[in-house]
C-alpha cells in the first residue's frame, strides 16, 4: 500500500535523506522546510502521513501539530513527530498536541517504515469510514456511531515471559485498557481467539520463541486480524525483520518507554474498532443487497441469481426447479381505502403467510409493489400446484390485520405455477410461464392457481 508522505524539516539534508529513503520504498513524498508552509501544503495536498520535526525555529513542531488537529480539513492526517533520542518530555508534550506517533533520531529505517506502513493502514480505514458516512448522510442514512470509535478501553492480551517486563507494560495501559498477562504461548493462543483489540508480543522472549508464536496467530484464522505489536531488541535486526516479514502492525523496541507503548496501543486499538464496525457495516449492507426491506424476504435480484444457478443444475441434469408467482388481487384498493400503510402492513402479513406455507428449501422472495415469487427446488408442475392452491386458500380465509390489529379485511391473490422443461428451457421462459399463468388467473376472475405446462 503505497501513500503521500509530507516530510518536514528546518534542516535540507534531513529533508533530502528522509525523502530520498521513503521514494526507495516508492511513497510519494512532499517537503517542507518550516510550520507555515507544512500548514500550507498539509491543507492543500491531503497528504495520508506527516513527518514533523520537533525543533524547528519560528513555529516548532507541537504548534505545527496543534493546529493541524485543530482544522477539520487536516485533523484526520497522522502526524508522526521526529524527536531527539531520550526525548521524553518531547514526546508527552507531542502526545498533547496531538501527535499519533514518534520516531527518534538518528531515524531507524526499519522501524519508521513499520511506523509508515501501519499508520498507512489507519488512515485508510477511517477514510474508507468517513466516505460511507458522506455517502451514508447524503442518502439520508444515519451510519451512526464511528465518532465514538476510540483508541481507549482496548482489552489487550501481553504474551511475555519477562515478569518485570509484562507488570511495568500492565502498569502503564491499566489507565486507559485492560490488560491481561499470558506467560503461555498454547494458552495466549486460545485467547487470542477470544475478543481481543490487540496483542503484545515479546518476540525476543527466553522462554518461548516468538517469533513462531506470531506466525501461529497469523495462520488461525481466529485471531488472523488481531493486531500484534511486537516488543523486540532494536539492535537483533534479523527478528526485526523476521516480526515485519510475518505482519505485525508494530514495533515496541526494548527497553519499552511507557509514552511510546501508550501511544503505539492506542493506535492499533483505535484501528480494530474501525475495522470492526467497517466489517459489521458491510456485513449489514450485503443482508441489505439480497433483502427486501419491507417484508425480510429475499429481493428480485438474488431470486434472480438463485434460479439461473438452478437452471444451469437443472440442464446439466440435476434436480428440476418449480416457481410460483403471486400477485394480490385488487391491492391498489386496499391503499386506496385504508392507506399507503395499511398497505405495507399487508404486504407483511403476507410475506408471512407464504414462508410459513413453504418447504424451508423454497426461496419466497418478493419482486416489488405486490408480486412475489417462490422457488421450490425439486418440486414437480403438480407439487408446486397444491403448493400454490394452500397458500391461495390459507390467504383467502383467515382475514389480515391491519392499523395495528384494529381492523382487518379479507385478501385474495392470484398464482401462476411453471416448472422447468428440457434442457433448452431458460429462467426468463420459467418466470414467463408462469407470469401468464398470472393473467390468466385474473382474466378468470381472480383467487385461483394456474399452472402452465413447458
Ligand atoms: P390486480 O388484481 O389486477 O392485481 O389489481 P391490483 O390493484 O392489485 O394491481 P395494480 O398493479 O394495479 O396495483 C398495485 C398497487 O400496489 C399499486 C401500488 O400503489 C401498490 N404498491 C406497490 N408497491 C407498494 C408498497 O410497497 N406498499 C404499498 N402500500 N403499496 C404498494
Ligand atoms: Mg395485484
Ligand atoms: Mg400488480
Amino acid at each position: 500500500m503505497t501513500a503521500r508522505i509530507l516530510v518536514v524539516d528546518d534542516l535540507e539534508t534531513n529533508v533530502r535523506l528522509l525523502e530520498a529513503k521513503l521514494t526507495l520504498e516508492y511513497y510519494e513524498v512532499l517537503t517542507a522546510m518550516d510550520g507555515a508552509t507544512a500548514l500550507q501544503i498539509a491543507g492543500e495536498e491531503r497528504p495520508d502521513i506527516i513527518l514533523l520535526d520537533v525543533m524547528m525555529p519560528g513555529m516548532d513542531g507541537f504548534e505545527t501539530c496543534r493546529r493541524l488537529k485543530a482544522d477539520p480539513v487536516t485533523r484526520h492526517i497522522p502526524v508522526v513527530l521526529v524527536t531527539a533520542l531520550d526525548g521524553r518530555e518531547d514526546k508527552i508534550k507531542g502526545l498533547e498536541a496531538g501527535a499519533d506517533d514518534f520516531v527518534t533520531k538518528p531515524i531507524d529505517d526499519l522501524i519508521l517504515f513499520a511506523r509508515v506502513k501501519s499508520l498507512v493502514r489507519l488512515k485508510s480505514v477511517m477514510d474508507e469510514l468517513r466516505e460511507r458516512e458522506e455517502s451514508g448522510r447524503r442518502m439520508g442514512v444515519d451510519t451512526g456511531g464511528a465518532g465514538r470509535l476510540r483508541g481507549s478501553g482496548g482489552r489487550i492480551l501481553i504474551v511475555d515471559d519477562s515478569t518485570v517486563q509484562a507488570e511495568r507494560m500492565v502498569e502503564q495501559l491499566s489507565q486507559e485498557h485492560r490488560p491481561v498477562v499470558e506467560r503461555d504461548t498454547a494458552a495466549a493462543l486460545i485467547a487470542a481467539r477470544g475478543p481481543i483489540d490487540l496483542m503484545i508480543v515479546n518476540v525476543s522472549a527466553a522462554e518461548f520463541d516468538g517469533l513462531r508464536f506470531v506466525a501461529q496467530v497469523r495462520s488461525t484464522e481466529a485471531s488472523r486480524r488481531v493486531p500484534v505489536l511486537a516488543v523486540v531488541d532494536p539492535a537483533d535486526r534479523p527478528r526485526l525483520v523476521k516480526a515485519l516479514e510475518l505482519g505485525v502492525n508494530d514495533i515496541l523496541p526494548k527497553p519499552v518507554d511507557p509514552e511510546e507503548l501508550s501511544a503505539r496501543t492506542r493506535t492499533q486499538v483505535r484501528r480494530k474498532r474501525y475495522t470492526d464496525f467497517l466489517k459489521e457495516k458491510l456485513d449489514y449492507s450485503l443482508e441489505m443487497a439480497v433483502t427486501d426491506a419491507l417484508t425480510g424476504l429475499h429481493n428480485r435480484r438474488y431470486m434472480t441469481g438463485q434460479l439461473d444457478a438452478m437452471m444451469v443444475r437443472s440442464a446439466q441434469g440435476g434436480e428440476g426447479v418449480a416457481v410460483l408467482m403471486l400477485d394480490i388481487d385488487h391491492f391498489k384498493v386496499v391503499n386506496d381505502s385504508f392507506g399507503h400503510d395499511a398497505g405495507d402492513e399487508v404486504l407483511q402479513e403476507f410475506a408471512v403467510r407464504l414462508a410459513t406455507n413453504v418447504r424451508a428449501i423454497d426461496l419466497p422472495c418478493r419482486l416489488g409493489g405486490e408480486e412475489f415469487v417462490v422457488i421450490m427446488p425439486g418440486a414437480s408442475l403438480e407439487a408446486a400446484a397444491r403448493v400454490a392452491d394452500r397458500i391461495r386458500r390459507d390467504v383467502a380465509s383467515q382475514p389480515f390485520p391491519i392499523m395495528g390489529g384494529a381492523e382487518s379485511l379479507t385478501v385474495t391473490v392470484s398464482i401462476g405455477v411453471s416448472a422447468s422443461g428440457d434442457a433448452h428451457d431458460s429462467p426468463d421462459a420459467l418466470l414467463k410461464r408462469a407470469d401468464q399463468g398470472v393473467y390468466e388467473a385474473k382474466a378468470r376472475g381472480r383467487d385461483q392457481v394456474i399452472a402452465r405446462a413447458a
